[in-house]
């Protein structure tokens, strides 16, 4: 593979010592797709020069729903640093086709994320950490997993294939120049595009009167929600085998470990 889809992790996850504890994480799985993505480590506490070890954060409900992030033994709170860099680096990214994140981190964690009320007792509902929040601000539709659902190996499988869908939108709609690039682009892929639900692209955005800018903007975004969506084994199965011949590298081997 010449390029490879660019996936931001948690940098604990790549086995790097960042955790507030100093233990380290060894994920095979974040290690096997070193091969086919090119991975951007990123640790918002450490960005925060939290160091390590340090106090673990908490994140606090108050009383008017605002979330925060406070330090669990001194309540120093650090809920506006935590964004800043939290946005100061997703504003930083060039190009994104994914994030892998670390599960139940108050700033990492993706909806499995302990909350607390402002007396410090843990509230039944969990949530987002507070950099995971601003991601779905900033990418809409990019593929987004925690790694504690890496395990299952469908999971695991699923998002493989959207990074590589979403990686391929960029790729094909960036190279457009015309209506008949877009004409070609349905030709060519009309078997992707099927897969993906896509029987025919809508050519009313095509009229004479839009301009080709936006109805290339149109057409991404239609794209980009498209392959967002979950599909089924079999067509995960028949998108692997596709993505596979487009990028020259074999999908399955790398995610599994065995061969198609
Ligand atoms: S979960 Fe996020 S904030 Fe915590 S150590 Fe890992 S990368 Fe850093």
């Amino acid at each position: 593979m010449d390029c490879k889809p660019v996936v931001v992790v948690s940098r604990c996850l790549t086995g790097e010592n960042s955790r507030y504890d100093g233990e380290i994480i060894n994920n095979e799985f974040v290690k096997r797709m070193g091969s086919i993505f090119h991975f951007i480590p990123f640790c918002p506490e450490i960005e925060a020069h939290m160091g390590v070890p340090r106090n673990p954060i908490i994140l606090v409900r108050k009383r008017n729903g605002n979330m925060v992030a406070r330090e669990k033994f001194t309540g120093i709170d650090k809920t506006e640093t935590l964004i800043k860099v939290s946005k100061d680096f997703l504003e930083s990214l060039k190009e994104v086709h994914g994030f892998l994140l670390k599960s139940k981190s108050p700033s990492c964690g993706w909806k499995d994320t302990k909350i607390y009320d402002s007396y410090g007792t843990q509230i039944s509902s969990k949530g987002k950490g507070l950099f995971s929040r601003q991601i779905r601000k900033y990418f809409p539709y990019v593929p987004i997993v925690s790694d504690s659902v890496l395990n299952l190996s469908y999971l695991r499988m699923r998002f493989v294939l959207k990074v590589f869908s979403f990686y391929w939108v960029e790729k094909q709609t960036i190279k457009m120049r015309s209506k008949e690039d877009i004409a070609h682009f349905e030709k060519e892929y009309a078997h992707v595009l099927k897969n993906f639900g896509i029987e025919q692209l809508s050519f009313g955005f095509c009229s004479e009167n839009v301009p080709f800018d936006l109805m290339l903007e149109e057409l991404r975004l239609l794209l980009l929600k498209a392959v967002s969506h979950t599909i089924d084994k079999k067509r995960l199965l028949e998108l692997y085998n596709i993505f596979s011949a487009i990028f020259n590298v074999d999908l399955k081997l790398a995610v599994t470990g065995i061969k198609c």
